[in-house]
């Protein structure tokens, strides 16, 4: 029988609402007080049927924000001139603000080369090397859209997080890394664990933040939680349980929740704030673009 749940569930669908809805808000004072209206460029190459999707879920809500989206699709066998020329056509159209190649790209094309095409002002993915380093060093820049949706829940929650304990399970460029370098940002005490690490439950007890972001279906268990920790599960991994498909997180959600003080569930967590993080970052790049104020609460 499931241990029963004691954390706060921490919805962070409902989060992502509030966060699309403050965007179509800012973005009709635009359209209003400054004739402007921000565009996010996808680029998808290939057929990759998950990309598909998600490319067609970021320009409905692209659209549904009040933003223009434009979609580009290229053949898997697009060339890697064919590909950075594009890149610089958006780059230097001023009715773009916000350009994402959708990854991963097909092996033929080098995604380092590609991303760092992209003008780093209109990096809305925070992947151009520009963006890493000014966030490694605490300047303004474009953050990577999952770590921001994490962070922003966690001010929520938490308000102040400075002083306290943060463990993020991952060193990956687009989520564990950043996440890492956001929460220092905000003055955690952060370690960073992988798959070297000695006696991950033991450094994973010593977190009031935990993130998890493995790729590891249910590899954090409630006995590697501290009592009334905040549990942040970035993992999206398809399994199948009881001869039926099944999306659970990097976390044990029913052992972890049973200990946390609060927990993201899979699905319904960190997912749906990724793409809110995308509408919130194009509309930062936007407005600073135009040297206009940035939206409040919608940046690192
Ligand atoms: P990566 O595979 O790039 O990185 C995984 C990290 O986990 C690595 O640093 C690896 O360590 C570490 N790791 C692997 N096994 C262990 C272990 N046994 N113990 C400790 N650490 C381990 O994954 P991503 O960062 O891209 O993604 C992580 C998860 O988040 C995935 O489930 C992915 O689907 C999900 N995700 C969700 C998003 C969302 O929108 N919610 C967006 C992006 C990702 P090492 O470096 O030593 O190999």
């Amino acid at each position: 029988m499931a241990a029963e749940t004691k954390a706060k569930v921490i919805d962070g669908k409902a989060f992502a609402e509030k966060v699309r809805e403050q965007v179509a808000a800012h973005v009709a004072r635009l359209q209003a007080e400054n004739g402007l209206t921000p565009g996010l460029a996808v680029v998808l190459v290939g057929e990759d049927p998950a990309s598909a999707v998600y490319v067609k879920n970021k320009g409905i809500q692209t659209k549904a924000s009040g933003m223009n989206s434009y979609e580009h699709k290229l053949a898997a066998d697009t060339s890697e001139a064919d590909l950075l020329a594009l890149i610089d056509r958006l780059n230097a159209d001023p009715s773009v603000h916000g350009i994402l190649v959708q990854l991963p790209l097909p092996d033929h094309l080098n995604s380092e080369l590609v991303i760092n095409r992209i003008d780093p002002a209109k990096d809305v993915d925070g992947f151009h090397i520009s963006n890493v380093g000014l966030l490694g060093t605490g300047q303004k820049s474009m953050v990577p859209c999952t770590p921001l949706g994490c962070l922003m829940m966690l001010r929520d929650h938490h308000g102040k997080l400075a002083g306290l304990n943060a463990v993020v399970v991952g060193r990956s460029n687009i989520v564990g890394k950043p996440m890492a370098q956001l929460l220092l940002g905000d003055s955690c005490t952060v370690t960073i664990a992988h798959s070297r690490t000695k006696d991950l439950a033991e450094v994973c007890r010593g977190a009031d933040i935990l993130v998890a972001a493995v790729g590891r279906p249910e590899m954090i268990t409630g006995d590697m939680v501290k009592p009334g920790a905040t549990v942040i599960d970035v993992g999206i991994n398809r399994i199948e349980r009881d001869g039926k498909a099944k999306l659970v997180g990097d976390v044990h959600y029913e052992s972890a929740a049973a200990v946390a003080g609060a927990i993201t569930p899979v699905p319904g967590g960190v997912g749906p704030m990724t793409i809110a993080c995308l509408l919130a970052n194009t509309l930062t790049a936007a407005c600073r673009a135009n040297g206009l104020a940035e939206p409040e609460g919608l940046t690192a």
